[in-house]
């Protein structure tokens, strides 16, 4: 069993309601267990594409789930919850990305651990720093020396 830490974010379609039915399902996951999930945060969007604001949290599963199926099962409740993919960075129903897993580094075609962009994004250290602040990330780093480095303005 290891610790995976899961960042959730919505926009569309009643997105308070999209993220608490997620963090429900993110329960019942096979071999898992949710140890904790952090408060729901809005933040303005970012990136090219205009749209409405996110709900964003952070969870921490315990789980014997390899990356890989652990992202397959992300993806199945992505798809429940009916997310369409129109536009990279657009708006959606949910997204679940795999921020953490354990204190591996992952890079396959379709899995890079950690998050390629979780530094940079105070909408994931926020919550994140909620639930394991002194969390180190493999580049040495914790998760709330991170903070101050990066704009919360619209968080
Ligand atoms: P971003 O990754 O910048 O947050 P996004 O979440 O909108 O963008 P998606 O459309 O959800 O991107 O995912 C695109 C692809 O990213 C997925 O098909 C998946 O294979 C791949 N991917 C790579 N690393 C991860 C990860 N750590 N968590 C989730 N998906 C990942
Ligand atoms: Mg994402
Ligand atoms: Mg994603």
């Amino acid at each position: 069993m290891l610790r995976a830490y899961i960042g959730l974010g919505s926009n569309l379609e009643d997105p308070l309601n999209q993220v608490r039915t997620a963090l429900a399902e993110l329960k019942t996951l096979p071999k898992s267990h949710l140890l904790s999930h952090s408060r729901l945060y809005r933040s303005a969007p970012q990136g090219p594409v205009d749209q409405a604001d996110y709900i964003n949290a952070v969870a921490c599963l315990e789980t014997a789930l390899d990356a890989h199926t652990l992202l397959d099962e992300l993806q199945a409740l992505e798809n429940k919850h009916a997310r369409v993919r129109l536009q990279h960075w657009g708006p959606r129903s949910l997204d679940l990305d795999l921020l953490l897993y354990g204190t591996q580094t992952i890079d396959t075609e379709r899995l890079q651990v950690p998050h390629p962009w979780l530094s940079r994004r105070c909408f994931v250290l926020y919550p994140l720093a909620e639930i394991a602040a002194d969390l180190m990330l493999p580049s040495g780093s914790s998760i709330a020396s991170l903070l101050p480095l990066c704009d919360a303005t619209g968080l």
